[in-house]
């Protein structure tokens, strides 16, 4: 009865924009590009939910081209994903995710990424893990162009009292 999907985003890193990883805004020279608030993190979570419901992905639900995503908070994307799942009568469990981006150093910030992501989520801290990782300078992640994240999530299904 357990399910399990995989999500995967990248998003360019430019400037003037605000760098918000986990619904945290975390202070950097770049922050990234895209139609919503471009939280990769927050994406790569809502694609492993969708995946471990076989509900498609976050583009199809939340297109680029509809103005109503226009630089909206991406937990309000994942809310969204939620209800979707539990219209399969899917409850997310636990999530485990990757943040690869060279710059800047996430450790400082983990424990609220964290935090933030559980409450939206409704789940325990300890079934939130954010990891992060450099690339030791090779390719996109490696030269700052951009910041990519993966993430693996376990849903059950929504048991009634
Ligand atoms: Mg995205």
């Amino acid at each position: 009865m357990m399910r399990i999907g995989m999500g995967y985003d990248v998003h360019r890193l430019v400037p003037d924009r605000p760098l918000i990883l986990g619904g945290i805004e975390i202070p950097h020279d770049l922050g990234l590009l895209g139609h919503s608030d471009a939280d990769v993190l927050t994406h790569a979570i809502c694609d492993a939910i969708l995946g471990a419901a076989a509900l498609g992905d976050i583009g199809m639900h939340f297109p680029d081209s509809d103005p109503a995503f226009q630089g909206v908070s991406s937990l309000v994307l994942l809310k969204h994903t939620l209800d979707l799942v539990a219209g399969e009568g899917l409850k997310v469990c636990q999530i485990d995710a990757t943040v690869v981006a060279q710059a800047p150093r996430l450790g400082p910030y983990r424990d609220r990424m964290r935090a933030r992501l559980a409450e939206t989520l409704g789940i325990p801290l300890d079934m939130t893990s954010i990891k992060a990782t450099t690339t030791e300078g090779l390719g996109f992640a490696g030269r700052r162009e951009g910041v990519a994240a993966l993430c693996i999530a376990r849903l059950e299904p929504i048991t009634l009292p």
